[in-house]
C-alpha cells in the first residue's frame, strides 16, 4: 500500500485528503489546527504530530497551504516535512505560491535528493473533494510520470506546462486574470444598480453578452443576490495570488502592470475590511452610494 502524507486540511486539502482515503492510499494527516482533521482519522487517516512526523515512511508528501510562508514552514520549517523525507520521495506543492518560492522550494527540496513537483490546481473546494480539479504541473517528465499514480486521486486533468516553475506561472496568470475580472463585474454591477437599471435585466444581457466567462457568470449572479454563502476562495486568497502575480509580471515585463496593480489595490482593500469572506463580497465594498 502506497503511504501520502496530507499537509494542510483546509477547504482544499481536507477534501483532497479525502480523495486518497477513499482511493484506499495509507494517509496521514498533518494539520496546524488539529479540528479540521478529526472527521478524517475517524476515516482511517493517521495523525501526525507535526510535517516532520506525518512525511516519515511517506512515499508522496503533498502540501495545501495557504501562501509563501505557510508553505515554508511546511516543507523547511524547523519541523517541516524535508527533515525526514527519504531520498527519491515526491514533494507534491498543491498550494498557489509565488514563482519565486517555487524555484527556491524546489532548490532547497532537490538538493536533499527529493522529487519537487510543481502543481498548483483549479477548481473549488468541491473538486478538490471529488476528484475533479484541474493539476497545473511543472515538473520534469520523467518525474511527473512517477507522480502520476499519486495524482490519480485528486484530477484525470492534467495541463504539464513543463519545467518546475511553469506550472506556477499559468497559476499565477489564471488567478490574476480572474481577480481582474471578479473585481470589474463587481464595479459594473454597482454602477448599474445605482443608476436604477433592472438588474435581472443586466444579468441576463450580462449571461449572453461578450463580456461574460463562466467566471463572469457565476460572480455576477451571486454578487446580484449578496449571496456570499460558504466562501470558497477568500479575499485574503485572492488578494495573495493576484500579488504574487503581480511581482512575477514586474520581472518580466519593461511596463509595469496596470490592469494587475488595479486588481492588487482592489483586493487589498477587500482583504482589510473582509478578509476570510468570500472574493464575491467586493460587490459590498465598491456599492456605497455617492
Ligand atoms: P484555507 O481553507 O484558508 O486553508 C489554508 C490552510 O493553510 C489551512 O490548512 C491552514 O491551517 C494552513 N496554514 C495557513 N498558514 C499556515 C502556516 N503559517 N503554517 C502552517 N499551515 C498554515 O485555504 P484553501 O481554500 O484550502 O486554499 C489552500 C491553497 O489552495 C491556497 O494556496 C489557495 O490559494 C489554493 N486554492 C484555493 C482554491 C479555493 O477555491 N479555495 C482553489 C484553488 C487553489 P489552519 O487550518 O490551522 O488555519
Amino acid at each position: 500500500m502506497q503511504r501520502v502524507a496530507c499537509i494542510g486540511l483546509g477547504r482544499m486539502g481536507h477534501g483532497m485528503a479525502g480523495r486518497y482515503l477513499d482511493a484506499g492510499f495509507a494517509v496521514t494527516v498533518w494539520n496546524r489546527s488539529r479540528a479540521k482533521a478529526e472527521d478524517l482519522i475517524a476515516r482511517g487517516a493517521q495523525w501526525a504530530t507535526s510535517p516532520e512526523d506525518a512525511a516519515i515512511d511517506a512515499d508522496a508528501v503533498v502540501s495545501m497551504v495557504a501562501d509563501d510562508e505557510a508553505s515554508r514552514a511546511v516543507w523547511l520549517g524547523k519541523d517541516g516535512a524535508a527533515a525526514t523525507m527519504k531520498a527519491g520521495t515526491l514533494a507534491i506543492e498543491c498550494s498557489t505560491v509565488s514563482y519565486d518560492h517555487a524555484l527556491h522550494l524546489s532548490r532547497e527540496l532537490h538538493t536533499r535528493g527529493l522529487i519537487y513537483i510543481d502543481c498548483p490546481v483549479t477548481g473549488l473546494p468541491d473538486a478538490a473533494a471529488s476528484g475533479k480539479l484541474t493539476l497545473l504541473v511543472g515538473a520534469n517528465a520523467a518525474d511527473l510520470d512517477k507522480a502520476r499514480p499519486f495524482l490519480a486521486p485528486l484530477s484525470t486533468t492534467i495541463r504539464h506546462f513543463g519545467e518546475v516553475g511553469t506550472g506556477t506561472v499559468y497559476k499565477l496568470i489564471n488567478n490574476l486574470m480572474g481577480a481582474i475580472q471578479i473585481a470589474g463585474i463587481a464595479e459594473g454591477l454597482a454602477i448599474a444598480e445605482q443608476a436604477g437599471l433592472d438588474i435581472k435585466l443586466v444579468l441576463d444581457a450580462i449571461e449572453s453578452g461578450v463580456a461574460a466567462s463562466p467566471q463572469v457568470i457565476r460572480h455576477s449572479k451571486r454578487m446580484a443576490a449578496r449571496n456570499f454563502d460558504g466562501a470558497t476562495f477568500t479575499a485574503s486568497l485572492r488578494h495573495k495570488d493576484a500579488a504574487y502575480a503581480v511581482a512575477l509580471a514586474e520581472s518580466l515585463l519593461a511596463d509595469a502592470p496596470v490592469m494587475g496593480r488595479a486588481a492588487v489595490a482592489a483586493y487589498e482593500r477587500a482583504k482589510s475590511i473582509a478578509p476570510d469572506d468570500d472574493e464575491a463580497k467586493m460587490i459590498e465594498i465598491v456599492s456605497r452610494p455617492k
